[in-house]
Formats: C-alpha cells, structure tokens, sequence
C-alpha cells in the first residue's frame, strides 16, 4: 500500500474534476454578486434589531438576495428555522391542508418520516392533520414520468422532491431531471405544487431547481448556502403565495415575515452567501479527493471521482461497523475543533437509527464544514460532506487513512 500514489492519483483527479466545474462556479458566484449589487447591499444591512424585530432592512435586504440568486418571486430567510428539516417541515404544513395527498418522489430523508407521521404515530404530524402520504418510486435513471402522472390522484396536491442523496445510496437528481419531472407534472396539472428539498444542491449545477419551474424549495443555512459562516438558520424561496403560508407556520398568520430580529448577526448570513459558491467548490474538491481514494483503495465509492456530481455529498461503503466509526473518529481527530472528542453512534431525534456523526465544526453541526456522518446500518456506509477548504478535506482523509491502515482497518 504506497499512500503517497494514492493521494497524487487523488490530487489528479481534483484537477480533472475542478477543470469540469470552472464555469459552474464562476457562473454562481457572478450570479450572487449581482444579486448583491442589485439589492444595493450596504453596511447599514448589517445592523442588528431585537425584539419583534419590525423593520430590519438587512433581514429584508437579505431576503430581496435569495430571491434574486433563485429566480423567486419570494424568500424567507431566517435565523429563527432551526434546521434543514424545519425549513422543509413549514413548506409542508404551510401547503398542505386536511385532504391533500402529498406525494413524494423516493423515500425522503430520515427526519422527515416523523414529520410525515410514516413510522410513528406521534402527534403534531401531517397525518395527524389528515394529509395523506405516498411514495413514488425513483428509478437508478430518473423518474418514469408517464406513470407518475398517470398516478395522480384528485387529492393529491404538492409532489414533493428531494434533490440530494440524503442517507441513500442513490445518485442525487440532476436539476435538469428535475426540470423534466416539473413539466411532465404541471403538463397534466397546473395547479400542482412541486416542493424541492435543496438541501446540500445549492450552487453544484449551474441552476437551481426554482429555475426550472420548482414552486417552493426549501434548505439549511448550516449547509451549502451559508458558506460555513452563517451561524445557523434555514432559507425557503419560491412562489409568494406559498412563501406567504410558510412564513405563516413559523410566525402566525397575518404577522408572516414581517417579524423576526436578527439579534446581531445579520452580516454572517450575507457573507456566507457570498462565500457560498467558491467554499461549494472546495467542498467538491475535497469530495472528489477522497472518492479517488477509497476507490484505489478498494471500496465502493458514489459518486466515483470522475462522474458528474450534483450535490456535495461523498457516499462511501465501510462495509463493517468498526471501520465505519474508526472512520468518523478519524474525521473528528483531524477536525479543528473538538478535536479531541470521540464520536459514538446515538439515538439523534428525528432518526430511526443510531446515527454517528463527525463533526468538528466550528458551528455546531454545520456540515458545510467537513462532516462526516453514518446511520449504524447495514452496508455501512458513511457520508462525508463539506470542507470549507480542500487542504483540510486532504489532511483530514488522508491522516484517518493512514490511522485505519495502522489499525489494520483498510
Ligand atoms: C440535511 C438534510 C435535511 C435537513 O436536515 P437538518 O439536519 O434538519 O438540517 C433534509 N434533507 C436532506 C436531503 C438533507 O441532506
């Protein structure tokens, strides 16, 4: 085992994988400076408000951005959505009324199952409130769009699509896939609302999915979009309506976004979005290094370092438990903080397994910053994700390799 060619065949691959997404990032990060621009972001922006919070020009100017970034008529950006999964969970309950059938394209991600009320039945669910549920299979190509109109039901009233592989050994979807599902969708339906989860997509491709017709797309600023600088927060952007209805379910209805202070930190979120496009290309960098690199060494990767990838996420199968959490104790060794720690798997809310998660993030499970993270379940497989900037995602790979080697682990 010569570590020392495997990281140079590592470091190859980067360059090729980096040369394919040149324009990509260039593109997004123009896009961004533009919206600034247009939004005439100034340094009073970055004054704080408390309280309610009425009348926060830079919550407002914010919002204007996000807006403008994915081609909405409409944005709620807000330190006070807790998660990706609260992002999502008030796009759901804001479109969705007693009656209406959601259906969802694959299995969504593990925190939504208890959202939905699929698993357990624990109050405060969808299926408390009498929307129903259903899953529409998603293919190794893509979606087989004739059947899924053709099982639309009267009730059925927003087609839900989660762009990213989440905890799955699935490809994420393409945006341009995703275009291909929305129109096949309103072809037959107009008035159907398609709701994209976005989370860990922002700024791989060259669109979003709101630009090929998505209505309500919804994500987490500890991710993609908040440039491992925003403290925390979620973003939901889309038609108005339907942001009007979700700003509804985290405020109160009539009060909307018209509430909600930003507590001094308004310029964290601005400059993460700033940020966002070039640490988005980092994280890929250093995902492609270690997909190059398991794969040398034997394991099966997803994506491999050569595939076209449409979020950040890097799926690898540990095949066995011990190896799996010596991996993400080797993650967190070489993390800036907490470095000291030991990650064990635990009964995290909102999953249905134990889960284990390296995370030496400087904000608390922020997985824009590099993260590794693993239901404890068979094949083993973790995913690894983020880095804000590629030498760490290098030092952090390769150091846990050489300690898996030393502990004949690899
Ligand atoms: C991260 C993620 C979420 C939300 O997770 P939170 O931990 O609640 O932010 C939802 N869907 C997908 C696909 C995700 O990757």
């Amino acid at each position: 085992m010569n570590l020392e060619l495997l990281v140079r065949e590592a470091n190859l691959a980067v360059t090729r994988y980096e040369k394919s997404i040149d324009q990509i990032v260039e593109n997004n990060f123009n896009k961004v400076l533009t919206a600034f621009r247009r939004g005439r972001v100034g340094e009073s922006h970055f004054q704080s408000s408390t309280g309610y919070g009425y009348g926060d020009i830079g919550r407002t100017a914010l919002e204007e951005i996000f807006a403008d970034v994915f081609r909405t008529e409409d944005a709620l950006v807000r330190q006070q959505i807790v998660s990706g999964t609260h992002a999502i969970t008030l796009c759901l309950f804001g479109s969705l009324l007693p009656g209406d059938e959601m259906l969802s394209i694959g299995r969504p991600y593990d925190t939504l199952h208890q959202v939905i009320g699929t698993d357990r039945k624990e109050p405060g669910t969808l299926r408390e409130m009498g929307i129903t549920y259903r899953e529409f299979p998603l293919e190794d190509d893509g979606v087989d769009t004739l059947k899924l109109v053709a099982s639309l039901k009267p009730e059925t009233k927003l087609v839900a699509i989660q762009r990213s592989r989440g905890y799955d050994w699935r490809s994420s979807l393409p945006v341009k896939e995703i275009g291909r599902i929305v129109q096949a969708v309103k072809k037959a339906r107009p008035e159907m609302i398609v709701f994209v989860d976005n989370c860990y997509g922002e700024f791989v491709e060259e669109k979003e999915p709101s630009e090929v017709g998505a209505d309500l797309i919804a994500g987490s600023l500890i991710k993609n979009p908040g440039g491992g600088i925003a403290p925390g927060g979620g973003y939901i952007v889309g038609r108005h309506d339907l942001v009007t209805r979700a700003s509804y379910r985290l405020t109160a209805p009539g009060i909307g976004k018209e509430v909600g202070p930003s507590l001094g930190s308004s310029r964290l979120f601005f400059q993460g979005l700033f940020s966002a496009p070039h640490v988005v290309r980092e994280a890929l960098c250093g995902a492609v290094f270690a997909s190059s690199i398991f794969l040398n060494l034997g394991l099966e990767v997803s994506p491999g370092p050569d595939e076209v990838r449409t979020d950040i996420i890097q799926a690898i199968k540990m095949e066995n438990p011990e190896r799996l959490l010596a991996f993400c104790q080797g993650i967190q060794k070489y993390s800036p903080v907490d470095s000291f720690a030991t990650p064990e798997p635990w009964d995290m809310p909102g999953y249905s397994d134990p889960v284990v998660m390296a995370a030496g993030a400087f904000v608390q499970g922020s997985s824009i910053e590099l993260s590794a993270d693993a239901p404890m379940r068979k094949p083993y497989i973790v995913y690894l994700q983020g880095g804000t900037c590629r030498e760490h995602v290098k030092a952090a790979v390769t150091g846990t390799i050489g300690d898996l080697l030393a502990k004949g682990l690899l």
